[in-house]
């Protein structure tokens, strides 16, 4: 199979590339009626304090299902939407659902609790994030510092002035910003200090192994001292079994995240895993 592009050159695709292009283009086009066919849902996971044994935030991970498709993971169509520019709709809609699901619970006895959301580089790149954001949480009633936006380490690799400006601007107004899946991207630890970074997430490929390897035991430790040294809070991300959790309490981790508390949950089913450790 070859296509000929603009320059009377040929592009060879093999079945498998031919195979996942149409996937992308179907995924795609499906995704563009996602919203207006009420087929996106939000989901919560508990990110346990450890000192308190209570859930200091909850991440809101968004969910696809379409009725021919399936289930889509995120990490599969999250991609797509950055390429075709639907991550922009798409994540206004999660930031104000998320944050309207905090207004409800906060309004119903879980008064400190924080919201996280994940934010693409793209978002990231609109000059007018922080204006929206502001004006979303004004909508709710919210606080700004009930908020922590995650970012990925490659959000200031294409264009550092215009995120650092955007970061500033969201820090300037009290939105927390998190460094999500540390130690994976491209960072270098300048930036930790440029943005004004609120929380650093340990990057479950750490955490996985802890039990046996050495290095990850070396890294996860380093990324905690650094944090604390830098005045900032931290998160291990992938939290499945109780030694995992014992090492991060030794080394002094603030919070911790993953199966072993709560997988990802709809609201209502969240809301019964905090009135439990409440009691
Ligand atoms: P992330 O922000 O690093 O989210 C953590 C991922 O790890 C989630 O996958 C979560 O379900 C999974 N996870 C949590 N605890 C455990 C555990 O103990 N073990 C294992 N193996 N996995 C665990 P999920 O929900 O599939 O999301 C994948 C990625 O998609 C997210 O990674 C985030 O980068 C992106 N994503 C999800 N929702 C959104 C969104 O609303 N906007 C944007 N821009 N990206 C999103
Ligand atoms: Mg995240
Ligand atoms: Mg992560
Ligand atoms: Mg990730």
């Amino acid at each position: 199979q070859a296509k000929l592009d603009g320059r009377n050159t040929f592009r060879f695709f093999t079945p498998e590339m031919q195979a996942q292009s149409v996937r992308a283009l179907q995924l795609e086009n499906a995704l563009r009626r996602a919203l207006e066919r009420d087929q996106l849902r939000m989901h919560y996971q508990p990110q346990m304090d450890l000192t308190t044994g209570r859930v200091h935030s909850v991440e809101a991970l968004l969910r696809w299902h379409h009725p021919q498709l399936g289930t889509i993971s995120p990490a599969e169509f999250i991609p797509i939407a950055e390429d075709s520019g639907q991550i922009l709709p798409i994540g206004e809609w999660v930031l104000r659902t998320a944050l309207q699901q905090l207004k409800a619970w906060r309004d119903r006895g879980f008064a400190d609790l924080s919201m996280a959301v994940n934010l693409s580089a793209i978002q990231f790149r609109q000059p007018q994030l922080p204006e929206m954001v502001s004006q979303i949480l004004a909508e709710m009633e919210l606080p700004s510092d009930a908020l922590e936006l995650e970012l990925t380490e490659g959000v200031a690799v294409d264009d550092p002035h215009t995120a650092a400006a955007t970061m500033n601007q969201l820090h300037a107004r009290g939105v927390r910003l998190s460094m999500d899946d540390f130690g994976t991207g491209y960072s270098s630890l300048s930036q930790l200090k440029r943005f004004q970074i609120f929380k650093l997430k340990i990057d479950q490929s750490f955490v996985r192994d802890l039990g046996n390897d050495g290095n990850d035991r070396a890294i996860v430790s380093a990324i905690i001292r650094m944090a604390q040294a830098l005045g900032m809070r931290t998160t291990a991300e992938g939290v499945e079994t109780e030694s995992q959790l014992a090492f991060l309490r030794e080394q002094g981790c603030d919070e911790a995240q993953g199966y072993h508390f709560s997988t990802p949950l709809p609201a209502p089913e969240l809301e019964t895993f905090m009135r439990r450790r409440l009691a």
